[in-house]
């Protein structure tokens, strides 16, 4: 299967950082004949300049978020169908940073992925557990509780693309064992498998939490890790590219 390398600009970049997809880009072709795609997604304020700005090199683009309806009174909110227009083929639902910062539930984040559906993008749909459920011996019931409440009824091949993240390894510099994450991401294939049967089998599962290009290789070893969900080493080519470098 191929490797997904999504790369979480998050609220970073302006016009300059153009260049930086610019030099991403111009590794793309190459990557996919590894057998690695790659996709950037920026703020959406950036998001049609970038997609323009790389067309035709095979690095995709996608929004970090939408709304989940088509259009309409959200002041603010952007729609799945404004992403696709913008040149988005993908877009990330339920990263944990907006699941706390606006509460979004899964039942949301679910209504945001069908939405991402409905427009013709491939929804990343972010799942995780916090360092205190960790710690009290909930994280798989919670994560596959999100997974189950956030991913929609039913699936077609290729459809989404789900992406473990535990919140306490996000942007922090602390990243799951090797352990943990086959654990984690067994139990999410096997999920997958039981409510789709084979075909769930299909569905690629990211790992995501302070991805570099030191710890990147072994993560990418490990079973059903399907690729990586980069935030803070996506920002600059070079330290995104370190890590497609080591992958593939
Ligand atoms: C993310 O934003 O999804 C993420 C995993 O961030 P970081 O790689 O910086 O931990």
């Amino acid at each position: 299967m191929t490797i997904v390398l999504v790369g979480n600009w998050k609220m970073n970049g302006l016009e300059a950082s153009l260049d930086e997809a610019r030099q991403i880009a111009a590794e793309a072709g190459d990557a996919s004949r590894r057998g690695v795609s790659l996709t950037i997604c920026p703020p959406a304020t950036l998001l049609a300049r970038l997609s323009e700005a790389v067309a035709g090199t095979g690095l995709s683009t996608g929004g970090q978020d939408c709304h989940a309806r088509v259009s309409g009174p959200h002041t603010g909110d952007v729609s799945a169908e404004m992403l696709k227009d913008a040149g988005a083929a993908y877009v990330i639902v339920g990263h944990s940073e907006r699941r706390a910062d606006h509460g979004e539930t899964s039942a949301i984040v679910k209504a945001k992925a069908e939405a991402g559906l409905r427009a013709g993008l491939t929804p990343i749909i972010c799942v995780g557990e916090t360092r205190a459920e960790r710690e009290a011996g909930k994280a798989e019931a919670v994560v596959l509780a999100q997974v189950e409440g956030s991913i929609p009824d039913g699936f077609a091949s290729g459809q989404f693309i789900l992406a473990y993240e535990p919140v306490w390894a996000i942007g922090t510099g602390l990243v799951a064992s090797p352990q943990d994450v086959a654990i984690m991401h067994g139990a999410i294939h096997n999920f997958l498998v039981g409510r789709f049967g084979p075909i769930g089998a299909t569905i690629p599962i990211l790992y995501g939490g302070s991805v570099n290009a030191q710890n990147a290789a072994e993560l990418l070893k490990t079973a059903h890790v399907g690729g990586a969900l980069v935030g803070g080493a996506s920002l600059t080519a070079d330290g995104f590219l370190k890590i497609l470098k080591v992958i593939a």
